[in-house]
């Protein structure tokens, strides 16, 4: 499948340089001038929760500190997820919390921005392993069409463009899509969110044998697991998981 590149025009970046300085970088949790270009000061970025120990195939962190990193988690020894591995850049914890909720119900496009750099920063310092292999195309968790017409925006695509952008990896949402509108997963324990989520996802393209999947939160992990096994059964080998936060 064909996928759009973006280019970017001289015209774009001095597009981008008035702006800035028309409107200087803020921190978009105090208010002070943001630093290096971004929407955030040097104080408040150390407030943010990085994921810091955490299971080395879910990124489920460890709440007991000095659990050594490389070791899995009690659900990954018993029952592996279907992904080869997930990378997260924080825990879902405050302040980074209240932003999700920003670019998730507030059509906060500066977070967007600013979050998709954070999550930038964490795959590029996780691209210096030695093990890492780049996907083929990164697939953001689709939402369905009439939520998307709600929102106005699909926020997993838009953290994808800014990760895109700066890792180089074209991101492809038009090789699955969603089928059905399925009930907020929030409110469902991990086995009703299994059942919520059957046959949600379709695939609707050839897949490379290497993807990426996108979602701004893991929780269960039970919406990455599903639409993981919908793109390896479309003839995906390899999927892995890329998200801002990962719940405790
Ligand atoms: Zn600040
Ligand atoms: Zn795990």
């Amino acid at each position: 499948m064909p996928i759009a590149r973006r280019t970017r025009s001289p015209l774009h970046g001095f597009a981008e340089r008035a702006l800035a300085l028309l409107y200087p970088p803020t921190c978009v949790l105090c208010g002070a001038p943001g630093e290096a270009g971004r929407d955030l000061c040097a104080g408040c970025a150390d407030d943010l929760p990085l994921i810091g120990a955490h299971c080395a195939r879910c990124a489920q962190p460890f709440s007991i500190s000095g659990t050594g990193m490389g070791r899995l988690c009690g659900r990954c020894q018993q029952a592996p997820p279907p992904f080869a591995c997930c990378t997260a850049a924080f825990r879902y914890e405050e302040p980074l919390s209240s932003l999700v909720i920003d670019i998730k119900f507030r059509s906060k496009m500066n977070v967007i921005r600013l979050l998709g750099e954070l999550l930038a920063d964490a795959l590029s310092a996780a691209s210096e392993r030695p093990d890492w292999q780049p996907p083929a195309a990164i697939v953001p968790v689709p939402l369905h069409p009439r939520r998307l017409r709600t929102r106005g925006y699909n926020q997993a695509l838009e953290l994808a463009r800014v990760v895109e952008r700066r890792l180089d990896i074209p991101v492809n949402h038009r090789c699955c899509r969603r089928t059905r509108a399925t009930q907020a997963q929030t409110t469902l324990n991990q086995r009703l969110r299994l059942i919520n989520l059957r046959d949600a996802f379709e695939v609707i393209g050839p897949l490379p044998r290497h993807l990426a999947i996108l979602d701004d939160v893991v929780t269960t992990g039970a919406t990455v697991s599903e639409l993981t096994q919908v793109l390896q059964r479309g003839g995906c080998e390899q999927v892995d998981i890329w998200t801002l936060a990962r719940t405790l």
